[in-house]
C-alpha cells in the first residue's frame, strides 16, 4: 500500500499544505490540498475521498478537484464520510451559493460527484482497500479512519483531529496488524488551553495519549501549526517518543 503525504499541516502557508494523504494513487484522505499538490492527470486517477470532518483545512480542494473533474469522467467522484459531515458539507458548501451541487450537474443521472455514508465501526471496502471509521474527539463530528490492504496486508490509522481520545486506541489494539499512526499535534505544551478547546493535543498530551496504545508501531506527526513547528519539533523530540516521523509532508511511505 503506497501512501503519498501530500500535505500535513494544520495552517497553510507557500511550503505547509492542508491535510491530504494519497493512497494507492486513487484514494484520498482528506481534501485539504488535493488540487495544490496533484495534476490534473493525478487528479483524474482519484475517484475515492475519505472527509474525517468537515473543516475547511480538510475540504478546502474537494470542491475544485470535482470542478476538474467536470467531463473528465465516466463515474461520479465518490465523497465518503459521517451522516453529520455529508448533511453540513451539502448545507454549507455544495448550497448553489459557496459552490454548485455537483450531486446534481450536469444532471442527477450523470452527476459528477456523489456522497456515499460511512457508519462508525462497519468496515468497508474500497476496491483492495478495507475501511473502518471511528469516531474521535473534535469540536465537529469527526471520523479517525483505518485503511488496510488486501494486497499486501499492511494498515495504517489516521487518527484526523482529535484531542484525547479513548475508543480509537482500543480498536487500533484489538485489529490484526498496524503498521503507522498519523496522529494530530497541533499546538506546543504551553497552549494545552487551546489545544483542548479546539480539539487537539498538544506533544504533552500526545505522549500521554499514545500510552493508551500497545503497540509497535511508526508514529507520523501531522497538523503541526506552522509558525510553531521548532517549538514543537523540539518538545517532540525531548519525550523520546519511540519510531516517531515528525517531518512527514512530501515522502511516500509503503505498508
Ligand atoms: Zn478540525
Ligand atoms: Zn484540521
Amino acid at each position: 500500500m503506497k501512501v503519498e503525504i501530500l500535505g500535513a499541516y494544520g495552517g497553510s502557508t507557500d511550503t505547509s499544505f492542508l491535510t491530504s494523504f494519497l493512497i494507492d494513487d486513487f484514494l484520498a484522505l482528506d481534501a485539504g490540498c488535493l488540487t495544490q499538490t496533484l495534476n490534473l492527470d493525478g487528479q483524474v486517477k482519484v475517484t475515492d475521498i475519505l472527509i474525517s470532518h468537515t473543516h475547511l483545512d480538510h475540504t478546502l480542494s474537494l470542491g475544485f478537484l470535482v470542478d476538474n473533474m467536470f467531463g473528465l469522467r465516466d463515474e461520479p467522484l465518490k465523497i465518503w464520510s459521517g451522516k453529520a459531515m455529508i448533511e453540513a458539507m451539502q448545507q454549507h458548501i455544495f448550497n448553489e451559493v459557496i459552490w454548485p451541487d455537483f450531486t446534481q450537474l450536469p444532471n442527477a443521472e450523470e452527476a459528477t460527484m456523489a456522497f456515499r455514508e460511512v457508519l462508525p465501526e462497519i468496515t468497508f471496502s474500497v476496491r483492495h482497500l478495507r475501511i473502518t471509521a471511528v469516531p474521535v474527539n473534535h469540536v465537529v463530528p469527526c471520523f479517525a479512519y483505518f485503511v488496510a490492504s488486501t494486497e499486501t496486508g499492511g494498515c495504517i490509522l489516521y487518527t484526523a483531529d482529535t484531542s484525547t481520545t479513548d475508543r480509537v486506541w482500543q480498536v487500533a489494539n484489538e485489529i490484526d496488524r498496524l503498521d503507522a499512526v498519523i496522529v494530530d499535534c497541533s499546538f506546543p505544551n504551553h497552549m494545552d488551553d487551546l489545544a483542548i478547546a479546539s480539539g487537539h493535543m498538544t506533544p504533552a498530551m500526545l505522549a500521554a495519549d499514545l500510552k493508551k496504545l500497545k503497540r509497535d508501531c511508526k508514529i507520523m506527526i501531522y497538523h503541526i501549526k506552522p509558525m510553531f513547528e521548532d517549538q514543537m519539533i523540539a518538545e517532540l523530540t525531548a519525550l523520546n517518543i519511540p519510531n516517531i516521523d515528525m517531518g512527514i509532508q512530501g515522502k511516500t511511505y509503503h505498508f
